[in-house]
């Protein structure tokens, strides 16, 4: 079985090797390690071979995690990418450097709340609901998305700087491709609605189907299998 060094090298590659062939710029593709199920060992791994940014659903799962390795992994950045109930927000908030998973007006203003008392600024990207298979997110007609921004002018301490979306799980390309289509097209309306606000990142493509996110426009890919294997459900 290839090492977690080798895992990250591949896909970096891929990346390249798509970017090249569409006239992108590699470093116009992020790459988030998503860790969740896996051990803080396994983590160390990828941030000694030069991962600095990981993503985690649970909170507390997170939050163990991170309180483990702040020491040995002092550049580490953390993004919350599943969904997040209010009552999880401040220790989202004192842990993470970016939520991609804000699905409600509701859960910014609590991240508000919480970034104020802390006095930190955040990053946060809206999660929009484009698969029928999942749950969370904004749905795709951009009515409640764009409530919830015009709210943002009142909240100093949110950053709002990217779209997240999770694609069907399927075998079908055309749908899936299509899910990420509805994402780079909602970066745009939100350019020109909100000029106020620089929306630049598109956070979409996972293990399976990162190669089609990054011809529809991803900035930011998030992998975990292909990266840490399987993960044991059970462990955890
Ligand atoms: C688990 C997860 C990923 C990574 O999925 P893989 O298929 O293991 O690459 C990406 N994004 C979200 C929101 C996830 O929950």
């Amino acid at each position: 079985m290839a090492s977690i060094k080798e895992n990250l090298s591949y896909i970096t590659s891929e990346i390249q090797a798509i970017c090249d062939k569409i006239g992108r710029k590699s470093e116009s593709v992020k790459l988030l390690a998503v860790s969740k199920k896996h051990s803080t060992s396994e983590m160390q791994e990828a941030y000694n071979a030069g991962q600095l940014s990981f993503g985690e659903n649970h909170v507390q799962e997170a939050y163990t995690k991170v309180a483990e390795l702040a020491t040995l992994c002092p550049k580490m950045q953390l993004h919350i990418i599943g969904h997040l109930q209010r009552n999880k927000v401040k220790k989202a908030v004192e842990i993470a450097s970016c939520i991609q998973s804000v699905d409600s007006l509701q859960v910014l203003q609590e991240i508000e709340k919480h970034c104020a008392t802390f006095d930190k600024k955040i990053n946060v990207f809206f999660e929009l609901h484009t698969a029928e298979d999942t749950k969370t997110g904004f749905a795709i007609d951009g009515n409640d998305l764009c409530r919830t921004l015009e709210q943002c002018s009142t909240m100093t301490h949110i950053v709002p700087c990217g779209l997240m979306t999770i694609a069907p799980n399927t075998d079908c390309e055309s749908d899936i491709r299509n899910a990420f289509r509805v994402l780079y097209k909602m970066r745009e309306r939100l350019h020109s609605e909100f000029p106020e606000y620089n929306i630049a990142e598109l956070s979409m493509g996972m293990s399976q189907d990162f190669r089609i996110a990054i011809q529809e426009g991803a900035t930011m890919v998030r992998i975990g299998t292909a990266i840490f294997g399987q993960r044991n459900y059970d462990k955890a």
